[in-house]
C-alpha cells in the first residue's frame, strides 16, 4: 500500500534518503529531518496510512515494540534524560505528513520545552456530562 504523493511512502520505497535507525517487516524508523532535539525520530508504518484511525491495531504490539526498542537506544545513545512519544492527527493538531507516524522526541532536564498549557472544566457536572457523551460515543460506535 503506497501513496505516489507521499514523502514517507518515498522514503520507504528507497526513492529519497533517510537516516535509518530500525527496521522490522512492517515498520520503518528513521531520524526526523527537523529535530526538536538531536535524535528526535520517527517511527511509521511501511503501509500508507493517514491517521491512526486509518490505522491498522494489528500493528499496534508492532509499533510498540519499535517505540520502545528505538526509544531505549535514543535515550541512551543521546544522554537524553526522558522522552515524548507522540502522535500529530490531522491538520488541527499539526499533522504535516498524512502517513501515519509516532515522534520519539528526546528531552533533557533544561531544554526549555514545556507541555501544552492546561485548562478547565467550568464544573464537575460539565466533566461528567462530557464523559458520558464520549462513553455513549463509544457504545454506539464498536
Ligand atoms: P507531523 O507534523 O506530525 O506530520 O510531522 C512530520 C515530521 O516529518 C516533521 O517533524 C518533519 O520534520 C518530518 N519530516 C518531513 N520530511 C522528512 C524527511 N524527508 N525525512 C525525515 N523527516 C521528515
Ligand atoms: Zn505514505
Amino acid at each position: 500500500m503506497n501513496n505516489q504523493d507521499c514523502i514517507f511512502c518515498k522514503i520507504v520505497a528507497g526513492d529519497i534518503p533517510c537516516f535509518k535507525i530500525y527496521e522490522t517487516g512492517n515498520i520503518l524508523s528513521f531520524l526526523d529531518i527537523g529535530p526538536v532535539n538531536k535524535g528526535h525520530a520517527l517511527v511509521i508504518p511501511k503501509n500508507h496510512y493517514k491517521n491512526i484511525w486509518d490505522f491498522p491495531a494489528e500493528l499496534g504490539a508492532e509499533v510498540l515494540t519499535a517505540a520502545q526498542v528505538v526509544g531505549d537506544a535514543i535515550v541512551k545513545a543521546t544522554g537524553a534524560d526522558g522522552m515524548n512519544i507522540l502522535m500529530n492527527n490531522n491538520a488541527a493538531a499539526g499533522q504535516l505528513v498524512f502517513h501515519a507516524h509516532f515522534h520519539l522526541i528526546p528531552r533533557f532536564k533544561n531544554d526549555g520545552f514545556k507541555l501544552w498549557k492546561q485548562s478547565e472544566y467550568d464544573n464537575m457536572d460539565e466533566a461528567s456530562a462530557l464523559a458520558q457523551k464520549i462513553e455513549k460515543m463509544i457504545r454506539s460506535v464498536n
